[in-house]
């Protein structure tokens, strides 16, 4: 773009401008070919060899594009395309390219992609923008090899501390700061997102939605307003093992029965909620299991489920007077164990809204949409403004190897993340 070209022509000029469709897409199926699985699928976990050369792929892509490389602390990977004015911090965009064990070609490498995409678009088109831009690659986002998920952005953001994250450990008992430097990959970069770092004056992330919404409603964008928060507990039901045959039904302290209840009544609680809420139980254990004795102990899962601080209280106060009246029915003992929560997420306005114009502008048909999963984004949105777009993914199915998502679909989340970056950066 010409230094004395009149503003508003050059506003002309940067509404028409759009990704390379077939670049992004002919990149994921490379990607996907590192760790490739027979059924189509990607396996790639954190900090793996295949982890190394999944990781050099992008890095080399990202140097041909004239990016400059940083790596931090704990492996994060920062490729940043110089702006006009040094002194403004960076637009961000990127995602995660490890993978679950069995898992598919587009959940998070989309999003790290797309960003390259957006750099190589500029640059063929010669595009400068005011602040500087960066492709982010966060470490360990699946959480599978080693715990906690979102590891990398947790870190970035101060919500982990690095020798924590060094300290790690697989299930053979490899540590993340050794494989990190066994893999080449434990940088010197300061945490960006502390006090004091380089920070992000914006966050986008693409993503697949991993969910059925915007398929079911013939949607290409959704534009993520936030991510909801989550409840998890063990809930233990406490009763007394008794033969099947001379109890009598009244005289039973049956904790099979309780967790029966209980199932039935986090159902009800979610549905209480809806559309917002969500209740899941995914693990019961009965004590002692036997088909003739009536179960003396029996233990769940609990995983509620809201976007909003207030609705995740009242499922929590609905769950511990279920407890309670469950308890008191049966004459067993319920107790209710929080184990973990994430505060729901409600992403920047701000940036929610550049993804929303950008869809408006490029003609695409788009909705609101709040996030069911983690993703990096919720951490960075914790430091940074932070915004996500989603695409449809085929059957809302992800974490899976038959995971697949339109060419079209991709193409537009690729374009809705240009316009965005672009009406931010310059
Ligand atoms: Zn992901």
């Amino acid at each position: 773009m010409g230094k004395n070209e009149p503003k508003a022509l050059a506003a002309a000029r940067l509404a028409t401008l759009r990704i390379d469709g077939d670049r992004l897409w002919r990149a994921l199926m490379d990607l996907a070919k590192i760790g490739a699985t027979e059924k189509g699928g990607v396996r790639r976990l954190a900090l793996t060899d295949l982890d190394r050369a999944g990781r050099d792929l992008v890095v080399g892509w990202c140097r041909d594009a004239g990016l400059a490389i940083r790596i931090d602390r704990v492996g994060n990977i920062f490729a940043r395309r110089a702006g006009r004015d040094a002194r403004r911090r960076a637009v961000a965009a990127g995602s995660h390219v490890d993978t679950q064990p069995s898992g598919g070609k587009f959940d998070g490498n989309f999003g790290v992609l797309a960003a390259l995409e957006v750099m190589r678009t500029l640059n063929d088109h010669g595009v400068e923008t005011s602040a500087p831009l960066e492709v982010a690659i966060w470490t360990n986002e699946e959480g599978t090899r080693f715990t906690p998920v979102m590891m990398g952005s947790g870190a970035w953001a101060g919500i982990y501390g690095v020798d924590f994250i060094h300290a790690q450990r697989d299930s053979e008992g490899k540590t993340v700061g050794g494989e990190l430097a066994r893999i080449g990959y434990g940088g010197d970069a300061p945490m960006g997102g502390t006090a004091g770092g380089p920070g992000f004056d914006a966050y986008f992330e693409a993503h697949i939605e991993q969910g059925p919404v915007l398929e079911a409603n013939g949607l290409p964008i959704g534009v993520v307003v936030g991510a909801l928060g989550q409840n998890w507990y063990d809930v233990a039901l406490e009763g007394m093992d008794a033969h099947a045959g001379p109890t009598p039904m009244a005289l039973r302290r049956d904790a099979a029965l309780g967790a029966a209840r209980l199932i039935e009544a986090v159902n009800r609680i979610a549905l209480a909620e809806a559309p917002d809420g969500r209740g899941t139980v995914g693990m019961v254990a009965l004590k002692p299991n036997s088909r003739n004795v009536i179960p003396g102990f029996a233990q769940l899962s609990v995983d509620f489920r809201h976007p909003a601080a207030d609705g995740l209280a009242r499922m929590d106060a609905a769950l511990r007077a279920v407890a309670a009246d469950i308890g008191e029915r049966g004459g067993i003992g319920v107790t209710v164990k929080p184990l973990v929560a994430f505060a729901p997420c409600v992403f920047d306005a701000g940036c929610a809204g550049l993804v929303r114009n950008a869809a408006r502008e490029l003609g695409l048909p788009h909705m609101d949409i709040v996030s069911g999963a983690g993703h990096d984004a919720v951490y960075v949105a914790s430091v940074a403004p932070a915004a996500m777009i989603f695409v449809p993914c085929k059957d809302g199915i992800s974490h899976n190897e038959t995971e697949d998502a339109r060419p079209e679909h991709i193409t537009a989340g690729g374009n809705v993340l240009l316009h965005a970056m672009l009406a931010r950066a310059r």
